[in-house]
This record gives structure tokens, C-alpha cells and sequence, in this order.
């Protein structure tokens, strides 16, 4: 289960960050490349945060849509689907700006927030 995967990259780096303390709310962006199903996530979030200083907490996932420019005409392009290609030229050869994010934004923990926890590549 890809989520299962996922969801254990972002209770890792949550539990690293909070130090102990406890993490009330963690917001994540997810790239649209990355097919993740949001209430998959979240439920594997919640197995895999049991025993954690995470256990209990509320995930809150942005989608970072795909966009791509064309190496052809340059046009960047918002690209919801596969096959990815240029809304303008209809061509294939497109260099990806986007999309493809797995990021913990931010921790809110039971007495302070921290912003720009760090990748989770
Ligand atoms: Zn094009």
C-alpha cells in the first residue's frame, strides 16, 4: 500500500521534530503526481502514528497540483492526468515545475507551531 509508505516518512519526521512533545495537527503537501488517495493517507497516518508523539494527531494535506512547461513552445502547463502534455501544442516533452512534492509544512504542537520542518524526500 503506497500510503502505508508515506504515511511513515511523515510520522517519522513529525516525531523527530517534536521532541517529545505532543503533535496536535501536521500539515503536509503532496504533489498530484504522487497519486495519493487523501482519506488512504489518513488512515494509514493513524495506524502508523499509534505509540508516537503523533498518536491522535489531525493530518492535514494540501495537494500541490502538477504543472509542467513544454519544451517545445514553453508554455507551462497545469497538468491533471496522465499522459502529461501541453495544453497548447498538445506535445509530450514536458519538463515538470511541480507535482511531485512529499513535504511535512509545518507541526502544530501542544505549545508552539514550527514552520518549514524539512523535506521528506
Ligand atoms: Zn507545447
Amino acid at each position: 500500500m503506497h500510503e502505508l509508505s508515506i504515511a511513515e516518512a511523515i510520522v517519522r519526521i513529525a516525531d523527530a521534530h517534536a521532541a517529545g512533545r505532543r503533535v496536535m495537527c501536521v500539515e503536509v503537501a503532496i504533489g498530484h503526481l504522487r497519486q495519493v488517495v487523501p482519506s488512504a493517507l489518513e488512515f494509514a497516518f493513524e495506524l502508523v502514528a499509534v505509540g508516537t508523539a503523533v498518536e491522535g494527531a489531525e493530518l492535514d494535506v494540501v495537494t500541490v497540483p502538477a504543472e509542467g512547461r513544454c519544451r517545445a513552445c514553453a508554455t507551462v502547463t497545469v497538468l491533471d492526468g496522465f499522459p502529461l502534455h501541453c495544453a497548447a501544442c498538445g506535445g509530450l516533452d514536458l519538463q515538470l515545475l511541480r507535482g511531485e512534492e512529499l513535504r511535512v509544512e509545518s507541526l502544530e504542537l501542544d505549545e508552539t507551531t514550527m514552520e518549514g520542518v524539512g523535506s521528506g524526500d
